[in-house]
């Protein structure tokens, strides 16, 4: 009777939590009122210049993978985010929706 195999940590059992998600926006035709920020730009009220603070309805569809146990119980272990957009962003100083632009970052683009 052989042993337990040597070098061979329990890596089996272990349930494994991926997040995949994309960064790439494509820009495929979907109507968007907000402007995205990016690497070097943020959000930036248009009426009171509050840079910090937003409210972000945003509507994704997502692929999960459900993985009940023998009780039913249900846990996600993985989750592919296909698509998703913002919807409305309201500032939470003014309560504007959707008055913001898009301002450089500090230290960005100098
Ligand atoms: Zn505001």
């Amino acid at each position: 009777m052989p042993g337990p195999l040597p070098g061979h940590p329990q890596s089996e059992g272990a349930p494994r939590v991926e997040v995949v998600e994309r960064p790439d926006h494509d820009k495929d035709g979907t109507m968007t009122t907000v402007p995205q920020p990016t690497a070097d730009t943020r959000w930036r009220c248009t009426l009171c210049g509050n840079l910090t603070r937003f409210d972000v309805t945003r509507s994704s569809k997502v692929v999960e993978y459900v993985h009940l146990d023998l009780a039913g119980e249900p846990t996600v272990e993985e989750r592919e985010v296909v698509s998703e957009t913002i919807e409305s962003v309201r500032c939470r100083w003014c309560n504007a929706v959707d008055r913001i632009e898009l301002v450089d970052r500090p230290g960005a683009g100098s």
